[in-house]
């Protein structure tokens, strides 16, 4: 029986692409550290649990919108971050996956255009190979510690199909933090070529250097075009709550939003329930949460730095980085560190590069790392990647 093209086209993804390779070394009784995935593993807030375990009676449908007192904590949460929305400009959604989906369903029609820096994050393009959009990238490169391009070669990019600018920021994989500069440039494009912008600032909690994170939601003359996307999943590390929000002060452009939202009923009531607890999570949580991030991100950095032909940016948000590395072929060298390569019976699992890129061909021998993990273990991965590499050169030449 004939499936469709769309799925047919449908990549897979990059990230789990050689799982199967990471799982045959586990057989064999290789311990395996996973800097391939972004999977946090602090714990979500005690809160979260505590509000779930009270709830009794009916597990009803959620209203579309969101749960009420959910979206009371957002309105709250944002204000803390001096972005002003009212309870009726936010919807929740099943994380901001759905959120990226409906940003796309409800601006883009089939074959229409989204400009996103490359590399980017994975699930950008299989959302848009899903909702049939194509997706023109910006090329950002790691020796130029993935700078948005200038104005002209962003503008060149555009054609009477683009959309929408979608920005990661702090991004998933760069962990590139966007300057002032580089915000106010995508803001005075769209404004100039009537596009909107999508927002994806899950990580906005994620900064470890002094720097201020310009949220597209703080540029007062772009606000009918900016749909900001957020998550519980890196914040609260609650990824398997699967609660999201999309928030915008285009009132219409909401409204549209709401059937979607209306036509997959709503989102999960208990998590909802849950989160609304955060709004009693003590600071401490967030703030201990960027502290150890930001000494993973030191210890890493640190370990590459020192690993000769290696080619790293210092990333500034985010829990990743994509890291050029002296090999021809990344990919390969991933797989031999699975099949071939270990020390004391350990080894680890990196991510493909070439998979974040919009771009055929680009990324190829890059990789990137996400510093999930604890100090202990990173120190472990860094040393059997620097070894790993000295070898697997032996070898190839
Ligand atoms: C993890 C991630 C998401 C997905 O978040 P969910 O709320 O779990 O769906 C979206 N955008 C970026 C950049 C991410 O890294």
């Amino acid at each position: 029986m004939k499936l469709s093209s769309r799925i047919q086209n449908m990549s897979d993804s990059p990230i789990r692409k050689l799982s199967p390779y990471a799982a045959l070394a586990k057989k064999e009784g290789k311990k395996v550290y996973g800097l391939n995935i972004g999977q946090p593993d602090i714990e979500a807030p005690e809160e979260f649990y505590e509000k779930i375990k009270e709830f009794k009676g009916i597990l009803s449908y959620a209203d579309s919108q969101g749960y009420s007192e959910l979206l009371d904590s957002f309105v709250k949460y944002y204000k803390g971050k001096d972005i002003l929305f009212k309870k009726e400009e936010i919807i929740v959604t099943i994380g901001a996956t759905e959120a990226l989906s409906m940003a796309m369903l409800v601006t883009c029609d089939i074959g229409d255009e989204i400009l996103i820096p490359e590399p980017m994050y994975a699930s950008y393009i299989l959302l848009a190979q899903q909702n049939s959009v194509n997706i023109i990238p910006i090329n950002t490169k790691v020796e130029n510690d993935f700078r948005l391009p200038e104005e002209d070669e962003i503008v060149s990019l555009i054609t009477d199909k683009t959309r929408a600018i979608l920005i990661s920021n702090p991004a998933n994989p760069t962990g590139r933090v966007y300057t002032k500069e580089e915000v106010y440039l995508i803001a005075k494009i769209a404004k100039e070529h009537d596009l909107f912008i999508f927002a994806d600032e899950v990580y906005r909690e994620f900064i470890y250097d002094d720097v201020e994170l310009i949220s597209f939601a703080h540029i007062d003359d772009i606000q009918d075009r900016v749909l900001l996307i957020d998550s519980i999943s890196k914040r609260y590390s609650a990824c398997g709550a699967r609660i999201g929000s999309i928030a915008s002060k285009n009132k219409d452009l909401m409204k549209q939003i709401l059937k979607l939202a209306q036509a997959r009923l709503c989102a999960p009531l208990l998590e909802q329930i849950g989160a609304t607890s955060f709004t009693n999570v003590p600071e401490e949580y967030i703030i201990e949460s960027q502290k150890e991030y930001k000494k993973r991100r030191d210890l890493v950095y640190q370990a590459l730095s020192n690993m000769e032909g290696v080619v790293c940016h210092k990333p500034q948000g985010a829990f990743y980085m994509v890291v050029k590395l002296p090999v021809e072929n990344a990919e390969d060298f991933i797989i031999w560190l699975l099949r071939e390569f270990s020390i004391d019976n350990e080894t680890i699992f990196l991510a493909p590069a070439a998979g974040f890129y919009g771009t055929e061909g680009l990324g190829l021998d890059e990789v990137r790392i996400s510093y999930c993990i604890n100090q202990e273990s990173l120190k472990k991965a860094m040393n059997i990647l620097a070894e790993g590499l000295k070898e697997y050169n032996k070898i190839k030449k």
